[in-house]
């Protein structure tokens, strides 16, 4: 029982580096959050030891007397969580992630080679919903399944349901997915679930940015029109890195064929091996508290910090995607600035400013993407309102301006001329200082 830091100092030292790290930087990733200390002592608990594969009740190990209490207790608090009554709806809480649970919900759902639509990445859409490029499939979403996304309208940055509406007469999908990694706005559910009825389709909704959202009522429920919904766990839910899948169960129907059957068979076997206990307990521990009045406080000044440095940003003369946002994001548009998001993303990161570059409405490629994507998630849960993200505001422009300044200097358009120009700039080293 020797403590980290006797037994193994190296990695002892590189956590105490992250921890000052994710402490001293404006941590700004729409996808991060910072879970509470309830969350990582149930996720580094005694609870990893364990093997328990299948449900609970019913497990290809002994032993399993608490895991099945812990299981059934998880699940229960994720149906509470989203107001769902157990009726109507199952959870399973053993995906190990994200991209885990959408692909053993797609197994579940559809066969080999069955057509899915979901939005494409660079218009916002994440990897797993089928994506590829002209040359090459790239996720096993698109290699095992065939794919053919829908996009946002290239000056709306908005879905563009009327297109999609039109391809799917074409494609005949057998899955719809709605949900993306870089969409600011509210999805239109309804019209979704109308384009998936025409072609006897499921309609899947992969909430997993926004779920932090729906669970506090600040965001429309996918729950009302969908027949499968995922979700991560570690976003605006604020919960350890994992997934889940819930599943719409009817009334009458034949338990063989339900969903509920084809998930759980279709995280394991077919998925996955034995579920991570340890998540699962961190899991049903940020389930208590997204239940909390203290977490809908919470969502709702996610919002209002987003509103306000979209306002903010606007207000400089920025343009953002979609000219704003509904949730948690917004997607800021560095084209007319003549920057791309990977210069910005790189003197942010310079100056303590973490963030990502993101494509935007508009982009020739996703290769050089035009904008960054910014969430106020993180932050929030450290304290910050709406006065704080203003500042934050002020910031980013600082690192507009000075970035302007810098690719004059490099006199090129190349990222390492630039990076070059400033790793040695004493504005970048002030401007780190005022961050
Ligand atoms: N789904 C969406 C919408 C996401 O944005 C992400 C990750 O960012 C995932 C799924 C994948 O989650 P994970 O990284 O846990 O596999």
């Amino acid at each position: 029982n020797t403590p980290l830091s006797e037994a193994d100092p190296d990695v002892a030292r590189i956590i105490e580096h992250e921890k000052y790290r994710q402490f001293a930087e404006l941590e700004l990733i729409a996808s991060e959050n910072f879970t509470s200390q309830a969350v990582m002592e149930a996720n580094g608990s005694a609870l990893t030891n364990k093997y328990s594969e299948g449900l609970p009740g019913a497990r290809y190990y002994g032993g399993n007397e608490y895991i099945d209490q812990l299981e059934t207790l998880c699940q229960k608090r994720a149906l509470e969580v989203f107001k769902l009554d157990p009726k109507e709806w199952g959870v399973n809480v053993q995906p190990y992630s994200g991209s885990t649970a959408n692909f053993a919900a797609f197994t579940a759902l559809i066969k080999p080679f069955d057509r899915l639509m979901g939005l494409d990445l660079p218009s916002g859409g994440h990897l797993t919903h089928g994506y590829q490029t002209d040359k090459k499939k790239i996720s096993s979403s698109s290699i095992y399944f065939q794919s053919m996304p829908y996009r946002v309208g290239t000056e709306s940055g908005l879905v563009d349901y009327d297109r999609l509406e039109e391809n799917a007469e074409l494609y005949r999908p057998q899955l719809l997915i709605c949900g993306a990694s870089a969409y600011p706005r509210d999805w239109d559910y309804a019209r979704m679930r109308k384009i998936a009825d025409k072609h006897n389709a499921y309609l899947l909704c992969d909430m997993a940015h926004f779920a932090g959202l729906v669970a506090a009522g600040e965001h429309e429920s996918p729950f009302n029109y969908c027949d499968i919904v995922t979700t991560t766990t570690h976003k605006t839910l604020r919960g350890p890195r994992a997934g889940m899948i819930f599943f719409r169960k009817r009334e009458g129907e034949d338990k063989k064929d339900s969903l509920e059957t084809r998930v759980n068979q279709a995280v394991f076997p077919s998925c996955q091996g034995g579920p991570h206990n340890n998540t699962i307990a961190a899991i049903a521990v940020a389930m208590k508290q997204a239940a909390s009045p203290e977490f809908v406080q919470y969502a709702k000044q996610v919002r209002a910090n987003t509103q306000a440095l979209a306002k903010k940003l606007i207000g400089y003369g920025y343009r953002l995607s979609s000219g704003g946002s509904d949730n948690h994001l917004v997607l800021w548009d560095l084209k007319p600035q003549g920057l791309t998001g990977s210069k910005i993303e790189k003197v942010c990161e310079l100056v303590n400013i973490t963030l990502n570059k993101n494509s935007v409405c508009g982009d020739k490629s996703a290769v050089t993407p035009g904008g960054v994507r910014i969430g106020t998630s993180a932050l929030t849960s450290r304290g910050f309102k709406e006065v704080d993200f203003e500042k934050v505001a002020d910031l980013l422009h600082s690192t507009v301006e000075i970035s302007l300044e810098l690719q004059k200097e490099a006199g090129s358009k190349l990222l390492k001329d630039f990076l070059a120009v400033a790793q040695k700039s004493d504005k970048v080293a002030e401007l780190q200082k005022k961050v």
